[in-house]
């Protein structure tokens, strides 16, 4: 796919909003308190989401991070109004939008949503496509696809709502492709105009499920870089949804994990990679190594090596030394690999990474991703053998306690 070019989304001043924006603009708090939700008469099934706390401060973009069938898109559906949590309350700038005493519907909320599949209107231009909003006379963009039955017969919107669509539409590199149709714009094109349209009723809030998920890698990647500007200049806070960790981390202000509906984190990207709540985030946002462990006569052993407590808390271990499963989270080099037909540990597969090879060994149980150079020997098939290195720095779970190679 060729990538578009582009103008810098800098330069340009927004018109003066609407007074319908303008009450919104300060606004854009979402909070979720003690929210558990589970589908259907509440029989059978477990909950979906549990007891999930969390809050989202004006103009900030929170990213939404976890495995398939985590309770993602539900989150998004609940804080938009197309759910009712079963416990637990929503507001939205401090007022309750749905909990046990209230409830406001999903229109009324202010909520734009921007999903990975456009739903773009086939039939209607760029400009039309982008005023939609407007011409149903909401500020908000809720609605996947909802309302197509409403047709382009009621308008294009007030002077202000176009003038400000133009405005996104020249922010997004729209400019001149006002009178296409979305089957003649570029994959990058179309996502674009699906964020114009999300964002061109002034949202308070902007929830997006995945909303790159289909575009190659480079448009993914400059639109990507561009989202957390423009949503700046259109003082929009908003929730992104999204399976991979690297764009949670590149663009977030702070990005919360989930785990099977419970929340496992919550915190800035430098954070959430240095101080790992839990070896599942270290796990999933950073693909890092998990060695099983155990406290043996007073020591933290392994099948690789011994372990001694590091840093605060290191003069008192046995205290903070949790009992029970053990698991320590590798950080940096701290593992180290070699050939030997003898070892146990096998080469399951490597993959060429451009600077060095990607391995994947097992070892005793352990499924390890190992970087080795790209003139080592080792082939998948291979045995080899697995030692801690003296001086590697690891996290021991749970707990946190800082650890290294004895
Ligand atoms: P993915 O990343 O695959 O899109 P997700 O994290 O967004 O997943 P959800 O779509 O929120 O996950 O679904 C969470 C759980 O709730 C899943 O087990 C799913 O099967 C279930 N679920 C979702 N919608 C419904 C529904 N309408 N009725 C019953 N169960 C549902």
């Amino acid at each position: 796919m060729a990538v578009e070019a582009h103008a810098p989304a800098t330069a340009l001043t927004p018109p003066a909003p609407s007074p319908v924006v303008a009450a919104s603009a300060a606004a854009g708090s979402i909070a979720l308190d003690q929210v558990w939700h589970r589908f259907g008469n509440g029989s059978g099934d477990g909950w979906c989401l549990e007891d999930l706390s969390l809050g989202l401060e004006p103009g900030e973009l929170l990213g939404l991070l976890g495995p398939s069938g985590c309770g993602k898109t539900t989150l998004l559906r609940l804080i938009a109004g197309f759910e009712r949590p079963s416990r637990g309350r929503v507001l939205l700038d401090g007022r309750e939008v749905a909990g046990p005493h209230h409830w406001l519907a999903p229109e009324r909320r202010g909520v734009g949503m921007l999903f990975q599949d456009y739903a773009l209107f086939p039939h209607l231009t760029a400009w039309q496509n982008a005023c939609f909003g407007l011409a149903r006379g909401s500020r908000s963009a809720i609605g996947h696809g909802s309302g197509q039955g409403h047709g382009f017969a009621q308008g294009h919107g007030s002077a202000q709502g176009q003038e400000r669509v133009r405005w996104l539409l020249s922010l997004l590199g729209l400019d001149g492709l006002e009178q296409r149709y979305p089957h003649a714009l570029s994959g990058g094109q179309r996502q674009r105009l699906a964020l114009a349209r999300a964002l061109a009723p002034g949202p308070r809030v902007l929830l997006l499920d995945e909303p790159f998920s289909n575009l190659d890698g480079e448009v993914r990647l400059r639109l990507r870089r561009e989202l957390p500007s423009l949503l700046r200049q259109c003082q929009t806070s908003a929730v992104l949804v999204t399976h991979d960790p690297q764009e949670a981390l590149a663009v977030c202000d702070r990005i919360a994990v989930l785990s099977a509906g419970r929340l496992e984190q919550c915190a800035p990207a430098q954070e959430l990679v240095s101080r790992p709540a839990s070896a599942f985030v270290a796990r999933f946002v950073m693909q890092a190594n998990v060695l099983p462990a155990r406290l043996q006569a007073g020591e933290l052993q392994s099948a690789w090596g011994r372990w001694r407590p590091s840093g605060p808390g290191s003069n008192a271990p046995q205290e903070r030394m949790p009992g029970g499963p053990l698991e320590v989270v590798l950080l940096g080099e701290a593992l180290g690999l070699e050939a030997d037909p003898q070892g146990t540990a096998r080469v399951l597969g490597r993959e060429f990474h451009g600077s060095h090879w990607q391995l994947d060994v097992e070892d005793r149980g352990s499924r390890l991703s190992l970087q080795v150079p790209l003139g080592s020997p080792l082939q998948p098939g291979q045995s080899c053998s697995l030692h801690l290195v003296r001086g590697g720095r690891g996290i021991l779970f749970p707990g946190g306690l800082s650890v290294e190679v004895a």
